[in-house]
């Protein structure tokens, strides 16, 4: 190995990942959008499919006021089992739905190994949650599942980790891959995770893959997710996963960090100037990282 291509440190040994000269940067094609190009790309939407009623009002919602993605659990990993899990493939048909009368992309989450193929049947997004980054059977079964894959960080994983699986999936076969940060746990609890955004030009430094921020799950706080999305906006980040409901009091999950229509709405709007602000971290380089953890 040059100098030259260790330049990023520890994580040049994820080398299907890590950034170098010839490879900068991956566009991660979703349909017809592009994830990792110039545009700024919002993904948003319910935290679980709660019912046919509930995701179609959603997803009209949030594509008129320019989101191009809709999200939304089928399958929910909650830490309470008597919680809400999911609709499950009743849950996919009515993303399926939506999408045929919205023409937003779909977004979910897949769980599990075994329920990748039917998944991949119906997202055009596999989503790996914070709780599965390190399922490693899960990971090498994206491999070959035929659609881009968005990867949380675990809420306790390194970035250094996050790349590892990143590594993982694109070792398996799929090099479509998103970064997501969602938040990690630390000792402060005003805030339900606390959102590295620094995690993003970290990122966009070291790997040539797409990053997104998700500040609902990254805070758990409503009135804190416009403003760190126009923060996430503004350190470059390639776009955002956005928790959004027609009645967010009433979500069966996550009601205390998801946005109304009109919350959304107001969001988007005041995202447009931020957007235009991004830094261009092509220019920032090696000088940002400095090796070590000593203070
Ligand atoms: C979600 O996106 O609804 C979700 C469960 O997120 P996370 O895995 O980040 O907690
Ligand atoms: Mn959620």
């Amino acid at each position: 190995m040059t100098a030259n291509s260790q330049w990023n440190g520890q994580f040049s040994r994820f080398n299907l990942v890590a950034k170098t000269a010839e490879r900068c940067r991956t566009v991660v094609l979703v349909r017809e959008l592009a994830i990792g190009a110039d545009n700024f790309v919002v993904m948003a939407g319910p935290c679980a499919v709660e019912s046919e009623h509930q995701l179609l009002a959603t997803a009209e919602a949030v594509a008129a006021a320019g989101a191009q993605v809709l999200r939304g659990g089928a399958y929910k990993p909650r830490s309470s089992p008597y919680s809400f899990q999911g609709l499950g493939v009743e849950g996919l048909k009515i993303l399926n739905k939506a999408r045929q009368e919205t023409g937003l992309a779909i977004i979910t989450e897949v769980m599990s190994e075994e329920d990748v193929d039917v998944v991949a049947e119906y997202a055009d997004i596999m989503q790996v949650g914070t709780r599965s980054m390190e399922n490693y059977a899960l990971l090498e079964a994206l491999g070959s599942c035929g659609r881009p894959v968005l990867l949380k960080r675990g809420m306790t994983a390194r970035l250094e980790e996050l790349l590892q699986s990143a590594q993982v999936i694109a070792e398996a076969g799929n090099p479509d891959i998103i970064l997501c940060e969602r938040g990690i746990r630390t000792f402060e609890t005003a805030t339900r995770n606390t959102l590295d955004l620094a995690a993003v030009p970290v990122l966009k430094t070291v790997s040539h893959l797409p990053v997104i921020v998700d500040p609902s799950h990254g805070t758990g706080v409503r009135a804190l997710v416009p403003i760190m999305a126009r923060a996430a906006a503004v350190i470059g980040s390639d776009g955002l996963l956005i928790e959004v409901h027609p009645t967010p009091e009433k979500a069966w999950s996550d009601a205390a960090q998801t946005l109304s229509f009109e919350e959304f709405d107001e969001m988007m709007r005041d995202l447009r100037r931020y957007v235009s602000m991004a830094l261009a971290f092509e220019a920032i380089g090696p000088q940002l990282l400095v090796a070590g953890g000593a203070n």
